[in-house]
């Protein structure tokens, strides 16, 4: 396959796995909105070329939210993909907050790959939930979200600037909209 199909092919394979579950904001966007917008933010703000990256990027929440295997991930889109998805994929036998110290931890010794995607997946989830936060979210929660990605980030520092850049521009930006509300 050639670069472009395989993209075209992970998005396909994404949007029916994500089919019928929705973002948590006011508006429900459909959840394959995210993934889209994590891609798109690695190729355009971190100009990254990298096909296993920005074919990862999209993948990046189906083996953690949908019924879609590693194995699967494997078959259609090769071994590399596979292992960046898997360092993505959070284990959800684990109670929320100890995934959520894990990804803290396992951020620094995770590939150049997995932390750009890491760092898209923040950029993208602090500017949803600045401005358009999930519907039973109050201040605290999204403040406390904000802190944990911070601390996510710090891990992935060194794998791309640009997207290093956006990220503390953007959470800059979120925490500076909460201040003014209770
Ligand atoms: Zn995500």
């Amino acid at each position: 396959m050639s670069e472009l199909a395989t993209l075209l092919r992970a998005l396909e394979f994404a949007a029916h796995k994500h089919q019928g579950q929705r973002r948590k904001g006011r508006d429900g966007a459909p959840y394959i909105n995210h993934p889209i917008s994590v891609a798109d933010t690695i190729a355009r703000v971190g100009r990254v070329t990298d096909i296993v990256t920005l074919t990862a990027a999209v993948l990046h929440d189906t083996v953690e939210d949908t019924a879609t295997t590693l194995d699967e991930i494997e078959r259609e889109f090769g071994a590399e993909v596979r292992q960046v998805v898997a360092e993505l994929t959070d284990d959800k036998r684990l109670p929320k907050e100890e995934r959520k110290r894990l990804q803290v931890v396992s951020a620094p010794s995770a590939s150049r790959r997995a932390k750009i995607v890491k760092l898209a997946d923040k950029i993208m989830n602090v500017t949803d939930i600045t401005h358009d936060p999930p519907v039973d979210w109050p201040v605290t929660r999204r403040r406390e979200y904000f802190e944990w990605a911070k601390r996510v980030v710090e891990g992935c520092r060194g794998a791309n600037a640009a997207l290093e850049r956006r990220f503390d521009k953007v959470v800059a930006d979120g925490l500076a909209s909460l201040a003014g509300q209770a």
